[in-house]
């Protein structure tokens, strides 16, 4: 039996958490996706796992509202991978008797999962964005338990993950108001906004690439990083931080570090990924966080471009109406959207699905991930040896200065 498409499944989890038999797990596929699982001989052919499933129908949603936010306090930014909106969601629920659920990645096996937190100091584990899929385990039925109990949550996940949530707990019938209603509400939902996942098996071959290249063990890593000299702004603080088994480090560079030209570039996306159907500005949580790319560094204070700036929607009625608490830890104001949507393709289109894409999990397994990403992006590579040659040559400030010559000139600056 099929539950949905192959191509569709996004592993939102909601088919395994609804299975009154327990007959669903979700197991990687050879890309190192998960996908879930039928046990044929507990499967009693209900049918509800069809029904849940996400991919096999509409999921209601609303118009974004944009805002750039920023959290108050640097230490939290500091801490957070672009304005540290998370945190003061968390914070808002946590101050509630809440929980707060969220994606952690277990550095001793790597997995990458959805745990419920209850207090401010976990809320580490959660901070900083993982770029390859989270497995939701059982939290949809945690939820469900919890808000039986009247206890408020938090969600934070992708948009997929969010639809596969909001579609079990109207399979168990949960009361809408607590859902989605008004004085009674319970649940808060936020998505990060996502231009696709990847899976562990990429990052794994990434990861070996790295331990040849430097002759060290990598204990842990992480994908968003901001220092001292390397900041959020531009990207900046999207960048590989390794840390080897001898206590040292290194920060990749993000121009050229294979793994972000890689995701950056879809190489290695899961397949829904492609078609994903929750870009857009009509969304299915209530609060959207995502990198203001588009900022307008004169607009904010100097420090802020080092920091981190997001860009907060407000999709539902109950997320307008935190605005005026969540202003306690948070600066919001209210922009335009056409400020954020060129800069994050996910608030458009997915991403591109390009021809390699074929046999790229392929390719990794027999070959470098380096050369892989550098053989697939080879355009990207030489145009980066260009530049980095003239500015070898005529120095940085000589560069930045014909760069924004030439966008005069060809009417794009
Ligand atoms: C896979 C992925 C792709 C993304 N792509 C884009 C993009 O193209 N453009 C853009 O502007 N922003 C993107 N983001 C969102 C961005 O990286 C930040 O997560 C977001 O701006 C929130 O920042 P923050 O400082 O409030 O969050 P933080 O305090 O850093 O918290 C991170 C939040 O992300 C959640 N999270 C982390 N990893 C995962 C995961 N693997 N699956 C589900 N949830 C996770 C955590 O639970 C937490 O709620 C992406 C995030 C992810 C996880």
């Amino acid at each position: 039996m099929e539950i949905c498409n192959h191509l569709s499944c996004t592993a939102c989890g909601a088919c395994k958490n609804v299975c009154s038999k327990s007959a669903i797990s979700m197991r990687e596929d050879s890309e190192g996706f998960l996908y879930p699982y039928i046990d044929e001989s507990s499967c009693v052919n209900c049918g509800l796992c069809q029904k849940v499933c996400p991919a096999n129908k509409d999921t209601p949603v609303s118009a974004a509202t944009f805002y750039m936010a920023w959290h108050k306090n640097d230490e939290v930014l500091q801490k957070s991978s672009s304005g540290g909106v998370f945190t003061a969601l968390a914070d808002y629920v946590l101050a509630r008797n809440g929980v707060v659920f969220g994606a952690v990645k277990n550095p001793d096996t790597q997995e990458v999962c959805h745990i419920m937190i209850n207090n401010v100091q976990d809320l580490d584990k959660l901070r900083l964005s993982k770029y390859y899929q989270s497995d939701t385990k059982n939290v949809y039925q945690q939820i469900r338990g919890l808000l039986m109990q009247d206890r408020f949550v938090l969600f934070s996940g992708t948009a997929c993950q969010v639809a596969g949530l909001y579609s079990a707990l109207d399979k168990w019938k949960v009361n809408r108001e607590i859902i989605r209603g008004g004085a009674s509400r319970r649940l808060i939902t936020a998505d990060v906004l996502c231009h696709g996942c990847t899976s562990r098996k990429a990052v794994s071959c990434y990861i070996k690439a790295k331990e040849k290249q430097y002759k060290k063990t990598i204990k842990d890593y992480y994908f968003r990083v901001k220092t001292k000299n390397v900041g959020w702004q531009s990207g900046g603080g999207t960048r590989m931080k390794l840390e080897f088994s001898d206590g040292t480090y290194k920060v990749e560079d993000k121009a050229s570090d294979t793994f972000f030209v890689g995701f950056n570039n879809y190489l290695f996306l899961r397949e829904s990924c492609y078609q994903c159907k929750y870009c857009g500005t009509d969304r299915i949580s209530d609060f959207t966080l995502a990198d203001f790319w588009g900022v307008d560094s004169h607009e904010v204070p100097p420090k802020q471009m080092h920091l981190g700036v997001s860009v907060m929607c407000a999709n539902t009625d109950m997320a307008k109406k935190m605005l005026p608490e969540l202003s306690n830890s948070l600066y919001i104001e209210k922009i335009d959207s056409q400020k954020a949507i060129p800069y994050n393709l996910a608030f458009s289109q997915p991403g591109d699905r390009p021809k390699i894409r074929d046999s790229i999990f392929k390719r990794l397994e027999n070959q470098n991930f380096d050369s892989v990403v550098k053989h697939a992006c080879w355009k990207y590579y030489l145009k980066l040896d260009v530049k980095q040659t003239i500015k070898k040559c005529i120095g940085e400030s000589r560069y930045k200065k014909m760069v924004s010559k030439i966008k005069v000139m060809v009417g794009k600056a």
